[in-house]
C-alpha cells in the first residue's frame, strides 16, 4: 500500500488523484450519514456508468465517508482487503463540483474516472499517464452518454485547479486536452456511421469547433490532372466528406487511383492532411479504422 505523507493541499485539489493516501481504514467506521451527493446518488451514478462501460456496479462498492484528506481530494479508487475495489468518495467535495459545473455531468465524471482506475489496474500503483488514461476512459463513456465537449470540460475544470503538472498529475489544460481528443474519437465512430457532428481542436485551453468549410484560395483547376482533388484542406485522419472534394475531367478506367466519390472515397480519411488541389491517391487517403 503506497503510504504518502502530506502534500499541500492544493494538489489534493487536482482531485480523483485517487492515490497518495490509504483510505481502506475508512471500511471500518460508520459511512457518513446522509452523505449521498444530492441529485443523483453515488450508487445511481454507478449504475448508470455501469450500463454504459458494461460491468458489474457490485464490483465497485460505494464509501461515502468523512476523512480530512479525503475531503481535499474528492474521490478515491482504491483496492482494500487483498481485492475489494472500492471507491471512496466525499459528498460534499462531490456536490460542490456538480454546483460549480452546474450540472450532473462532474458528478459523472469524477465517479467515471476512478472506475476506470480499477478498470486500468492502477489505483494503487502509480504508472506514467494514469490520470489522463483515466480521464479518457471517463470521456469516451460520458459522449457515449451524451454529454457535449463543452460537459466535459466544465467537468475538468470544476475539480481541477492545478495549472501547471505536479508529478504525474496532468495539468488542467493538459486533461481538457485529453478529454477533447476523447470526444473526437466518439464524434469520428458518429461520423462513420452516417453523422455530421463537430469535431474540436484545443484554442487557449478550450474547445473550438474545426470549421472544415473555411476554403483558403480556390484551386486552379486548369492545372490539374483528371481524378478526384481536394477543394478544401482535409487534416489529418478526418473522414472525407462530399464536399471535401471535386471531380476533375474524365479519368480512364483502369486509373490506379480513386475516380469517383461514391465508388472509392465515401467512408475513406485521410492519411495525412491532403491541401487543397492535391490529387487523392491511394497513398493520401485509407480506411479509417486502420488510423487509431
Ligand atoms: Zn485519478
Amino acid at each position: 500500500m503506497l503510504q504518502f505523507t502530506k502534500y499541500a493541499p492544493w494538489f489534493f485539489l487536482a482531485a480523483g488523484v485517487c492515490v497518495g493516501q490509504d483510505y481502506c481504514g475508512l471500511l471500518n467506521q460508520p459511512s457518513a450519514p446522509g452523505a449521498n451527493p444530492r441529485s443523483a446518488t453515488a450508487e445511481e451514478i454507478l449504475v448508470r456508468l455501469s450500463r454504459e462501460a458494461g460491468f458489474n456496479p457490485k464490483s465497485y462498492p460505494l464509501r461515502d465517508a468523512r476523512d480530512p484528506d479525503l475531503k481535499l481530494q474528492g474521490t478515491a479508487a482504491q483496492t482494500c482487503n487483498v481485492n475489494q475495489r472500492w471507491i471512496f468518495y466525499d459528498a460534499d467535495f462531490v456536490e460542490q463540483i456538480r454546483i460549480k459545473g452546474d450540472s450532473d455531468w462532474p458528478k459523472y465524471f469524477v465517479f467515471a474516472h476512478e472506475v476506470a482506475h480499477h478498470f486500468n489496474n492502477d489505483p494503487d500503483f502509480h504508472q506514467p499517464n494514469q490520470e489522463k488514461l483515466a480521464d479518457h476512459a471517463a470521456a469516451l463513456w460520458l459522449t457515449h452518454m451524451g454529454a457535449s465537449v463543452q460537459d466535459l470540460v466544465r467537468a475538468i475544470n470544476a475539480f481541477v485547479i492545478n495549472e501547471k503538472r505536479v508529478g504525474e498529475y496532468p495539468s488542467r489544460c493538459e486533461r481538457v486536452a485529453e478529454v477533447i481528443q476523447a470526444h473526437n474519437e466518439v464524434t469520428q465512430e458518429y461520423n462513420r456511421m452516417g453523422l455530421d457532428r463537430p469535431l474540436y481542436e484545443v484554442r487557449n485551453c478550450a474547445p473550438m469547433e474545426w470549421t472544415r468549410s473555411v476554403v483558403v484560395a480556390p484551386p486552379d483547376v486548369s492545372q490539374m490532372s483528371p481524378g478526384v482533388h481536394a477543394r478544401r484542406r482535409i487534416e489529418a485522419k478526418a473522414q472525407i466528406a462530399a464536399d471535401d472534394v471535386m471531380k476533375i475531367g474524365t479519368p480512364a478506367a483502369n486509373a490506379k487511383f480513386p475516380v469517383d466519390f461514391d465508388h472509392d472515397v465515401a467512408g475513406m480519411c485521410a492519411v495525412s492532411a491532403i491541401t487543397i488541389g492535391d490529387q487523392l491517391t491511394w497513398d493520401n487517403i485509407g480506411v479509417c479504422a486502420l488510423m487509431k
